[in-house]
């Protein structure tokens, strides 16, 4: 038999694509060992996050490469992530945060508070370090929703320290301010809260910052979105035509501001009825997947309108939405968190792409 060699397994492992990143896995550099014990192959892939939405793929794809060189006759496979940061090198603003992600919405109460929380959570059940900013003057819910209200962040070092709430670490706007009374709030003074949320808070190292802005396109978001060195944007909407039309003009505003869309997310999309099984479309179907066709921004998924999702809300249980949830519910969200951080790895393979199209 044919001896196995690593040039010939290297060799087979470049034809094989990064389904989003449309490179192969060896100019990624997401090959981090090969061993080869006569005809077993061990095949160590670095995947660009935790939350990869086409592992699956990638890990076929990879074990059919490997399988063509002469000789091999088992492919093992070994998997570990490293996040990619999307910010430029020598970023001054939340240096040791790879990522910013900021939830937007066109409208109020389309659940945009409820997708920051899923998707923060959703992301650090997957191994991210992940942090998650309320910057949602009108309505802070954050620390309700992750049952740290009233919590006061220490002092160290100068910086504070923010609240660690099952292992996701979140700074809100209601630690500082009383709920109803941050209603009153102009663009500048927001400026200034964010501004100390950005240079004076420890966030340390993280994968993903998850920041849940305020609604709508008037001035307050305006400013939030330009004082936030961001990855790019999550847009929340729901299916009613009248959302839809908001939601547009959020994708268009954070567009305007370069802030690139990483997708639209329909929330209450439908409804399951748990008795029965039927399937209600309430507030009509589909509508954001259209939205994102016509605007040429991602569709990152739907999430049905469903009780355990509020209940767990009120509650501050997150985890239990993506533990104990049923099966439908965690696989929609799953979908939007995997769809999210696959945009995102998009995004730093374009910044790491971005000196060597500047030099062309
Ligand atoms: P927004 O931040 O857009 O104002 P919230 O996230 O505060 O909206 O959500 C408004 C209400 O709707 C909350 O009570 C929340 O629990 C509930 N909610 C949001 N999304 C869902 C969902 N998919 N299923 C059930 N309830 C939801």
């Amino acid at each position: 038999m044919a001896d196995v060699t690593h040039d010939a397994v290297i060799e087979q492992l470049r034809t094989v694509n990064d389904p989003e990143l449309h490179k192969d896995l060896v100019t990624l550099n997401m090959i981090k060992d090969v061993k080869i014990d006569n005809g077993a192959v061990h095949v160590h892939v670095e995947l660009t996050t935790p939350a990869c939405p086409l592992k699956d793929q990638i890990g076929r794809d990879v074990e059919n490469a490997v399988k063509r060189v002469n000789g091999v006759d088992s492919v093992t496979l070994e998997w570990s992530a490293q996040v990619r940061s999307s910010r430029e090198a020598g970023t001054t603003q939340l240096p040791n945060v790879k990522n910013v992600i900021a939830v937007g919405a066109g409208k109020g109460g389309v659940g945009k508070s409820t997708v920051s929380v899923l998707l923060a959570y959703g992301l650090h059940r997957m191994g991210a370090k992940v942090g998650l900013m309320d910057a949602d003057v009108y309505g802070p819910s954050i620390p309700t929703m992750t049952n740290v209200e009233g919590a006061k962040p220490t002092v160290r070092d100068n910086l504070m320290v923010p609240i660690d709430a099952g292992g996701v670490k979140i700074m809100s706007i209601g630690f500082m301010v009383e709920r109803d009374k941050a209603l009153i709030w102009r663009g500048p003074m927001v400026h200034g809260v964010v501004k100390q949320f950005l240079e004076q808070v420890d966030w340390g190292e993280l994968d993903y910052l998850i920041v849940d802005l305020p609604p709508g396109t008037g001035d307050v978001p305006l400013t939030l979105a330009q004082s936030i060195p961001m990855t790019g944007s999550v847009i929340v909407c729901t299916p009613q035509d009248i959302a839809l039309l908001d939601a547009r003009r959020a994708v268009k505003m954070y567009e305007q501001l370069n802030v690139g869309c990483l997708g639209i997310i329909e929330n209450m999309s439908y409804y399951l009825c748990p008795k029965c099984g039927h399937r209600d479309e309430l507030f009509d179907h589909g509508g954001a997947r259209n939205a994102s066709d016509e605007l040429s921004v991602p569709f990152l998924g739907e999430i049905p309108l469903n009780a355990t999702i509020r209940v767990n809300s009120d509650k501050g249980a997150p985890e239990k939405t993506l533990a104990e949830t049923e099966d439908y519910v965690r696989s929609a969200i799953e979908k939007v968190v995997t769809a999210t951080a696959g945009q995102v790895s998009i995004k730093s393979q374009l910044q790491v792409m971005a000196p060597t199209l500047s030099i062309e």
